[in-house]
């Protein structure tokens, strides 16, 4: 299934998604207590369990949404996408911390595409496993990382997602050497394992020997790759590991983009990370903040949504989640789509 396919279905569930509106607010205006405290009202029930889009979402954006968990299974993550009006999401497709594989059966797969038939979602990656590093000098994790990589590729297949993002390896020893290991190996990837799903290099925040923390890095990454396979990939900018590697959005946003765009060009650009930074400017570590509260800050993000340039790329943010699984990411969907607004 491929996002074009997709793309007709929003403007069918905007009508769903704009009703609830008013249920959600009614616990929101509580009658006066001493008038009537023991009358039981007429009104709609205070807490409904109905799942149910929250956030009325607007036609005119790019999917817009967050990292959402596939515990339980693939298919209940468009439901819980739903939950936190989400039109994009990032999923694992395995657990992405253990090298065991997993493969995506028939049954599963098709629960998968009911699911998100049936959601507001409109664009669907997958993250690989953190454990992967194509650009690895030793043979047997490279080999290791490769048959783990092909295996991301055959479930996004399998599932029909727009995207695999993937986080460019470590070179360990020498970058250049290391730089070709990692697309030897995408290249390999790729060839044994054809299908719809459109590579995104994430940029990296540049801590260690990590490859891709710059546009040009990033770049040259690709130019590795066979002619005929680099029309499969693209680039995820994440804006948190950018504010790691030094790309400064907060003070100098159309410098920032001029680069990109010389490096690498906005049509490689495939999708967007949404997440302040913990870290400042060109520490090089990657940590994720609530938008707002961290290094990039509002005013680049309202930018970012503001962006006639960005604005059809997909756009997932991988926030901290806090005390549940909606409450965050909620907030931070609906501050998004503020700034989009004005
Ligand atoms: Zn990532
Ligand atoms: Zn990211």
């Amino acid at each position: 299934m491929s996002a074009k396919k997709r793309k007709a279905k929003p403007k069918a569930k905007a009508k769903p998604r704009a009703k609830p509106k008013p249920q959600s607010k009614a616990p929101a205006s509580p009658a006066p207590r001493s008038k009537r405290v023991v009358r039981a009202p007429a009104r709609v029930p205070i807490v409904s369990r109905e799942p149910k889009p929250v956030i009325p979402v607007p036609d005119d954006l790019a999917p817009l949404g967050a990292h959402i968990s596939t515990s339980g299974g693939v298919a209940l993550s468009p439901f819980r996408g739903d939950e936190v009006g989400a039109t994009a999401m990032q999923i694992f497709t395995k657990v992405p911390n253990q090298w065991k594989e997993k493969e995506i059966g028939a049954d599963e797969a098709a629960a998968f595409r009911t699911a998100l038939k049936a959601s507001g979602a409109r664009f669907v990656n997958a993250h690989d496993s953190y454990l992967i590093n194509l650009a690895s000098p030793d043979p047997v994790l490279r080999a290791r990382s490769l048959e783990s990589f092909k295996a991301e590729l055959r479930r996004c297949h399998a599932l029909g997602l727009d995207a695999l993002v993937s986080h460019p390896g470590n070179y360990i020893d020498d970058r250049a050497s290391g730089i070709a290991r990692n697309a030897d190996a995408i290249t390999e990837a790729l060839e044994s394992e054809p299908g719809p799903t459109r590579l995104l290099l994430e940029l990296t925040a540049g801590q260690g020997t990590v490859i891709g923390s710059t546009f040009e890095e990033m770049a040259a990454l690709i130019a590795h790759l066979p002619h005929a396979l680099q029309k499969r990939v693209g680039v995820c900018l994440d804006t948190a590991h950018a504010c790691g590697s030094g790309y400064d959005l907060a003070g100098d946003y159309d410098g920032v983009w001029a680069r990109f765009d010389v490096a690498l060009g906005y049509e490689r650009l495939g999708e967007l990370h949404l997440n302040d930074s913990a870290a400042p400017l060109g520490s090089r570590k990657d940590r994720h903040a609530l938008i707002g509260e961290g290094h990039v800050g509002d005013a680049a993000f309202r930018r970012i949504m503001r962006d006639p340039k960005l604005r059809a790329v997909p756009k997932v943010i991988e926030t901290p989640k806090g005390v549940d699984m909606v409450t965050n990411d909620r907030r931070m969907l609906r501050k998004l789509r503020a700034f989009a607004q004005g």
